[in-house]
């Protein structure tokens, strides 16, 4: 039987094919997620990361004005790549000689690691689904890191939140399920309550913790992944607190679980512009 691939190897070309360009949180992150697929037996591998404008223009090109075929439509300055957020990633064989591109359970199981560590998931884009792209944008548009802003990431890790897997609820195949998936982020707006939500005894519940939940959910900050209704059910509870704090964590704001008008003021910047 061929050796299996060490998880040093894995880990050592990853850290080459993202670049020196990689923000460190992005970079530690895809270490963490690789080392805990590795766990599973599951072989990851970061094919991509940072791209300068000028290696992105080069992509651009590839099937436009040079041969090969088109892989992109982004020319430098357009993917969240330029801006070291934004990773590839791809499964190799045990023996880590074949790359395995079947969008299989393992190939979500990696996406999932990758969302608990505050990866969003381009398989989980409506209109374009980009099954082997991981990115932390940090609550920024493109166009805003156009215009010159850089988003403040968090690391999870260094602040030893909820790193930990998450329970693992048997991948559902079935298609109803993902229609149940939250829509594009741009067009829906959420009744958000002002005030100040916490965990309370006995807990908050009402309307507006639900369209608290359901706009967290709308951005991968579930209350309950996998549970029923994605754990959405209008109780202020202690998962929902933890959504938000992960929510916190990832924009910038002083993460304690407790909703108050800057987190209300940031949830509503990504949806109602
Ligand atoms: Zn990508």
């Amino acid at each position: 039987m061929a050796e299996k691939i060490g998880l040093q190897t894995l880990i050592d070309r990853s850290i080459r094919n993202m670049g020196a360009g990689i923000h460190s949180v992005v970079k530690e992150s895809a270490i963490e997620m690789i080392k805990q697929a590795y766990k599973e037996d599951i072989y990851v591998q970061i094919t991509s990361g940072h791209r300068s404008f000028a290696e992105q223009n080069k992509l651009y090109a590839q099937g436009r004005t040079a041969p090969g075929k088109i892989v992109t439509n982004a020319k430098g300055g357009q993917s969240n790549h330029n801006y070291g957020l934004a990773i590839d990633y791809v499964l190799l064989s045990a023996d880590g000689k074949k790359t395995l591109w079947t969008v299989n359970e393992k190939w979500r199981r990696v996406a999932q690691i990758g969302k608990s560590l505050g990866f969003s998931w381009g398989g989980d884009w409506k209109s374009f689904k980009d099954y082997p792209h991981l990115e932390m944008m940090g609550g920024l548009t493109l166009s805003q890191l156009q215009a010159g802003k850089r988003p403040v990431l968090v690391s999870l890790l260094s602040n030893k939140v909820s790193a930990k897997p998450i329970k693992t609820t048997p991948v559902k195949s079935s298609p109803s399920k993902s229609t149940s998936k939250p829509k594009t982020t741009s067009k829906k707006t959420y009744n958000l309550p002002s005030g100040i939500l916490k965990v309370t005894k006995p807990l908050t519940k009402g309307s507006g913790v639900k369209a608290l939940q359901e706009a967290l959910a709308a951005v991968y900050y579930y209350p309950d992944k996998g549970a029923k209704n994605n754990g959405i059910d209008g109780y202020y509870g202690p998962k929902t607190a933890n959504a938000v704090k992960r929510f916190q964590l990832m924009n910038g704001l002083t993460a304690d679980g407790i909703y108050g008008p800057k987190t209300k003021a940031k949830l509503e910047s990504l949806f109602n512009k």
